[in-house]
C-alpha cells in the first residue's frame, strides 16, 4: 500500500485496480491522508479558499431519490429568494470579505435566463467571481450565463455508474449530465463536479471510476459528499454516512489531480464534529460557508443535520478561526485553478 501511495504522490497516476486497492484498504488511511495533505501543500500552498454559498431556491423539477428537496417531497416547505434578495445576499458577502459567491438552487424554472443574466451582471459589478450550481441546462443557457459573467459552474456527476444513476435519478439521463459537463468546460467556465459516496448499491469499483472520470474531464474543482439519508425520501432507510470512504476518495482525488480545488464539504461536517478540518488536513483547500439568511437556510434541507452545521456559518464562520489556528491562511484571491504554481501564487 505504501508503494502505491508513493507512486500516486510522485506520478499522480494510478490504474483503476490500484485505486480500488487503496479505497478498500483500512490499514494505511493515515498515510494516504498525509500524502494528500503534502501534495496539497506542494501544489496549492497553505491558503484556504472561502466561497460564500447562497441557497436561493429549493424548488426543483427533478426527483432524485436521495435529495430532501426532490419534487415529490410534499413536506418540503418551498421558498425562493427574489432577484433583489439574491443580489443583496451577494453584496453582504462581498462586504464581509468574500471574493466568490456560489449561487445554488434546485432546478427552478422560475429563474429564466433573463432573470439569471441580470443577477449575474449585478453581482459581477462588485468584482466577485460568480459560481453557479443550478443544474442541467441547455447549451444556449450555459452560454448566456457565461456571457453575463459567470466564472464557474458546479454540477456533480453524482456517480459514474450509469445504472445506479438512472435508478436514483428517475427521468434523468447520465449521458445528458456528462454532456452538460463537456459544454461547461468548452464554454470556458471553471468546471466543478463531484460525487456522492455511500449510495445504496454503489460499488468501490465505480467510485474508482469516478476519480478517473474527474481526470478525464479535466475538472477544476471536485466536491465529494457522503450521502446522508433523508427521512422524506425513498432512501430514508438506506445506510449511507460513509465518512471515511468519502475522505479516502477525496484524498485520492487530490493525489491524482494535484492542483485542483477541493472543498471540505458540509456533509462531512455533519457526519463528524471536525469533518471539515479533517478534510482540510487530507487534501482539501476550499470551504463554502453558508451566508443564506437563516429563515431560508433551514428550508434547504438536502439531508438531515445540514441546517445545524450551517447554523454555525455566517459571514464570519467559526471555521475561519479553526483554519487560522491550524496554521493555514485564508486566501486573498478569487482562487482560480492555476493561481498557484507548485504552492506559490503566480
Ligand atoms: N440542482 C443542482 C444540481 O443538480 O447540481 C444543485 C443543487 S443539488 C441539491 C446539490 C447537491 O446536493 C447534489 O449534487 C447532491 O450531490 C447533493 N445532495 C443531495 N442530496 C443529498 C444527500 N441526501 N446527502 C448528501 N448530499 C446530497
Amino acid at each position: 500500500m505504501l508503494d502505491l501511495i508513493k507512486k500516486a504522490k510522485e506520478t499522480h497516476c494510478l490504474s483503476k485496480e490500484e485505486i480500488i486497492l487503496l479505497l478498500k484498504d483500512e490499514t494505511h488511511t493515515s498515510d494516504l491522508f498525509s500524502a494528500a495533505d503534502e501534495v496539497r501543500k506542494e501544489f496549492i500552498g497553505s491558503d484556504v479558499e472561502l466561497r460564500a454559498l447562497i441557497e436561493f431556491s429549493n424548488y426543483c423539477r427533478n426527483n432524485c431519490c436521495y435529495c430532501g428537496i426532490r419534487r415529490d417531497n410534499r413536506n418540503a416547505q418551498r421558498y425562493r429568494l427574489s432577484s433583489q434578495e439574491i443580489i443583496s445576499h451577494a453584496r453582504m458577502a462581498f462586504e464581509a470579505g468574500y471574493k466568490t459567491v456560489v449561487l445554488q438552487s434546485g432546478e427552478d424554472v422560475y429563474f429564466t435566463t433573463e432573470r439569471l443574466e441580470k443577477i449575474i451582471q449585478a453581482i459581477k459589478e462588485t468584482g466577485m467571481a460568480v459560481t453557479l450550481s443550478i443544474g442541467e441546462k441547455t447549451y444556449e443557457e450555459y452560454k448566456a450565463y457565461r456571457d453575463a459573467g459567470a466564472d464557474r459552474y458546479l454540477l456533480r456527476i453524482e456517480t459514474t455508474d450509469r445504472n445506479l444513476y438512472h435508478r436514483l435519478d428517475p427521468g434523468m439521463s447520465w449521458d445528458n449530465r456528462a454532456n452538460c459537463l463537456k459544454i461547461i468546460k468548452e464554454l470556458g467556465y471553471e468546471l466543478g463536479s463531484g460525487s456522492l459516496v455511500g449510495l445504496p448499491g454503489q460499488s468501490i469499483e465505480s467510485i474508482a471510476g469516478d476519480i478517473l472520470f474527474f481526470k478525464e474531464i479535466d475538472a477544476d474543482m471536485i466536491g465529494i459528499g457522503p450521502f446522508i439519508p433523508h427521512a422524506q425520501t425513498p432512501l430514508a432507510n438506506a445506510e449511507g454516512k460513509a465518512f471515511f470512504l468519502s475522505l479516502k476518495m477525496m484524498a485520492l482525488t487530490r493525489l491524482l489531480l494535484p492542483d485542483i480545488n477541493i472543498p471540505a464539504t458540509t456533509a462531512m461536517e455533519v457526519l463528524h464534529p471536525n469533518g471539515r478540518m479533517l478534510a482540510l488536513n487530507s487534501g482539501a483547500n476550499v470551504v463554502m460557508p453558508n451566508v443564506t439568511q437563516e429563515q431560508y437556510r433551514r428550508l434547504y434541507q438536502l439531508y438531515p443535520g445540514k441546517t445545524e452545521v450551517s447554523a454555525k456559518d455566517c459571514p464570519t464562520d467559526p471555521i475561519v478561526d479553526q483554519i487560522l489556528r491550524s496554521g493555514r491562511t485564508i486566501s486573498s484571491t478569487k482562487g482560480f485553478r492555476g493561481e498557484y504554481i507548485k504552492g506559490e501564487k503566480t
